[in-house]
């Protein structure tokens, strides 16, 4: 192995780890909302300004939890790239994708190119 890919070598079983960790978190996240929402649902409130209230967080736990749902399924699917072999390649374009923004979103399946394109 040459010094190139062992840091490479390095470097993706260290993003292994970090995808590993944010996934834990993230199921707990998705466990703790389905949990808040139970206990939202037991007593409904009189109040109608109570309601409101109730109703409003539980919007924002769903909201909360539909987007964590989203990042664990995206990091997911990073766990599965890596274990083909296919990490950290873009899936559009086959381009490597850089280091620097994969420290900042580990999870990313696309190029800083093409996530560009996309929010256009
Ligand atoms: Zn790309």
């Amino acid at each position: 192995m040459d010094e190139r890919s062992l840091k490479d070598h390095v470097w993706l079983s260290e993003t292994r780890q970090i995808l590993l960790a944010r996934r834990a978190e993230l199921a707990q996240r998705v466990g703790r909302t389905e949990v808040d929402l139970h206990h939202v649902h037991e007593p409904l409130v009189a109040d109608f300004a109570d309601q409101a209230t109730q109703r409003a967080n539980e919007d924002v736990l769903r909201e909360i939890g539909a987007s964590a749902r989203d990042q664990l399924s995206h990091v997911n699917r990073a766990l599965e790239r890596l274990a083909k072999g296919e990490y950290p390649y873009c899936v559009r374009c086959g381009v490597e994708i850089g280091h620097d923004r994969l420290s900042a979103i580990p999870e990313a399946d696309l190029c800083a190119r093409c996530a560009a394109t996309d929010r256009r």
